[in-house]
Order: structure tokens, then sequence, then C-alpha cells
């Protein structure tokens, strides 16, 4: 498989995008590099496949938080996931196609086939995958924008040490269920809803769809195969992670069955709201209080980042909800270089419990006020005379 160019480079925006900018930047590459507009060029062709591929996974909410956390990985199920435990003989597994189309199963290890006629038929022994093992973790505000190491712990099915799995006391027999003939599954007729008759296939009750018959069940773990225990793991949360937002540790879930790999654990994780800083996306907010003569005289002033404070320059005559950007001084994208903004929007807090000689020196102070001190106050009170 050629290398994928990344999705946010192929439309021309930038990790923060909104999806306004994302429809806008995808219409215009998407105009630019149409097949009809273009007869004959291949280049545009796959430029415009390319295109098309990156708008479906960034217009798509769940599927770009997916590609965020993990790349290709996350989006495209052709991408690295390595089908070793395929058919083999066909390129293209009918069942699988049909699977995709109707959003069933698609991890090529899962369970027992939909009993469709185009559906792979998976015998008893063919290895599986094992489950994964979800898990949340609590990280401050921080800890999620810097990255740190964490441990958890997760109870995990560990292949038996005693049997390897196979659930039977070493030296023990273990047999092909006559019930299923060692397939582990059984065909039955049934009646369909338009009165034909169908053949579904069901895994074995007598065997369990195992395939095998244990004489003598492992005394470790009671014919399982697999024994749970308690683990630790120590992650690294990769900087710039968000709240909600999941980790796929690889092969440390439970234990595959016939040599099948191990599951995934999933980690995801709750960032717990800081006071200061707040998030959208790789954006930092920041509110700014300013005291009167502050915001009337103008003033520098050390205004906190995640990097430490930042000297920030007050013009005079600055009002309440004015927002000055800081570029990349936000949160790092994560897995690809790159930072968001901070936003400082400010806020004029108006002086409460004034003395009364304060009161005094401010009512004598605004008897020098003129129109042009207040320009919207004039305009406003304008308008209403006016009425
Ligand atoms: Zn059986
Ligand atoms: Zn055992």
């Amino acid at each position: 498989m050629a290398e994928k160019r990344d999705y946010y480079e192929v439309l021309g925006v930038n990790k923060n995008a909104t999806q306004d900018e994302i429809k806008s930047e995808y219409r215009k590459k998407a105009k630019k590099y149409h097949p009809d507009l273009n007869p004959g060029d291949k280049e545009a062709e796959e430029k415009f496949k390319e295109v098309n591929e990156a708008y479906e996974v960034l217009s798509d909410k769940d599927k770009r938080a997916r590609y965020d956390q993990f790349g290709m990985a996350g989006v495209d199920p052709s991408y690295g996931a390595g089908s070793t435990y395929g058919t083999g003989d066909f390129g293209v597994d009918l069942g699988d196609l049909f699977n995709s189309f109707f959003g069933g199963g698609g991890s090529p290890f899962g369970g027992f086939d939909t009993g469709s006629p185009y559906g792979r038929r998976k015998t008893a022994n063919s290895p599986q995958r094992g489950s994964d093992i979800r898990a949340r973790l609590n990280l401050n505000f921080f800890e999620a924008v810097k990255g740190c190491k964490k441990t958890i712990e997760v109870a995990v099915n560990e292949t038996c040490t005693t049997c390897s799995g196979t659930g039977a006391q070493p030296g023990s027999e273990v047999k092909e269920c006559s019930a299923c003939r060692g397939t582990g599954y059984v065909t039955v007729q049934q009646n369909s809803i338009f009165g034909a008759m169908m053949q579904t296939t069901r895994p074995c009750s007598v065997c369990g769809g195992t395939g095998k018959v244990i004489e003598k069940p492992c005394t470790k773990c009671h014919g399982a195969g697999t024994n749970r225990q308690k683990k630790k793991l120590e992650i690294n949360i990769p900087a710039g992670i968000d709240d909600e937002q999941s980790l796929q540790i690889r092969g440390k879930g439970n234990a595959g069955k016939n040599g099948g790999p191990a599951g995934d654990v999933v980690v995801t994780v709750n960032v717990k709201p800081d006071e200061l800083f707040n998030r959208n996306r790789y954006d930092v907010y920041v509110r700014l209080p300013l005291t009167f003569t502050e915001a009337a005289l103008g003033c520098e002033i050390n205004v906190p980042t995640i990097d430490g404070k930042v000297s920030l320059k007050i013009p005079d005559g600055t009002q309440t909800g004015k927002v000055f950007r800081l570029r990349g001084k936000g949160i790092p994208y994560l897995n690809s270089p790159g930072r968001g903004d901070q936003f400082v929007e400010v806020m004029v807090e108006v002086p409460k419990k004034l003395s009364r000689d304060q009161k005094n020196k401010l009512r004598e102070f605004e008897r020098t006020l003129s129109d042009k001190n207040n320009e919207e106050r004039k305009k406003f009170d304008d308008r209403v005379r006016k009425m």
C-alpha cells in the first residue's frame, strides 16, 4: 500500500480547523480535481480520490477523533492490522464485504460467522483474537496537555500456564466433539419468514463451539484455558490528549484462543477541568480581569500560559470582551507537530465597595469626562433621544 498523506495536509487545513473550514477547503479542492473537469488526467483523478477520502474522515466527528488519536490505524481497518488469519485462498472475502455493508464485525477475528451463504466458515480451532479490556484514567489538565506516565491496574485473562491454554489437565485426553465432528458448528434447518427452508449455522451446544470435549479439565483454570490476573500497566500519555479520548495499548488485553493474538487495553481518559485554563480542541482560553485603570491607561501584565507566564501589552482604552491571541501558545497537537493558540479575553472589573473618599474622587473625575471619552455611551444616548 502506498504511503498515505496526512488528511489535514491533503485538505490543506490545520489540525484545529473548524468543520466549516474543512468543508470549504474540501469544496475548493474537489472542484479543482473533479474528473469531469480534468478528463483523462490520472493525477487529478488520484488527487480527487485522496481529497474525498480525507473529507470523509475529517467531516465526521467520530472518525476525525479516531484519526487524531490513532492516525490511519484509527479509521482505515486495512491499514496495519495485518489480517494474517484470513482465508488466504481468496483475495477478497465476499463475507467480509457483506459484513462491512451491513456494519457487522469488521474484525478478521470476530467470533462466529453470520450464517450468510457468503460467510467465511471459521473452524473451532482457528485462531481467535482475545477481547479488549476497557479502562478509565483520571488526569488533571496539565497531565493531559503536557503528557505523562501513568500506571493502571487491569484484570487480564492470561493463557493458563499449567495447560498452555488447552483447558485440559496435562497428560489427559482431549477428544473431538462427536456432535459437531470437531467443527464447533451444527447446521439447522429453519423456516424463513418467506416460508422457504433455510439452513443456518449455530455454535455446537455440546462442546460450546470449541469442537473439543475435555475429559479432565485443568485444575488451575477449570477448563477455561485462561486465568484472570491483576496486572500493572505503565502507560505513556501523549501530550495533547483531551477529555474522553482513548489510548489503544496493543496486545495487552485478554489472551487469544488457539494461538490468536491478545486483545488490546483501551484506556479512556477523564480530564479534570482547570480553574484558569479552558480548552477547546487545541486552543486554550484564559479570562483576564483588568482593573478599570489598567484598561483605561493600558498596561503590561503577566498572563499564564501552559508554558509559564508571558508578558502581554494591553493598549489604553481596552474594553471588556477584547480578545488577544497568543499564537502557538496552545496545546500541542496529538501525534503531530504544531500547536494551537491561546486566547486571552479581557474582563474589566468595576471596583466594588468604594469608600466615601473614593466615590467623591470618581464623581469629580466623572465631571471631566467628555463625549470623546465615552463614544459608545454617546451613540446610545443619541439613539434613545431620537425615539
Ligand atoms: Zn461440538
Ligand atoms: Zn489450565
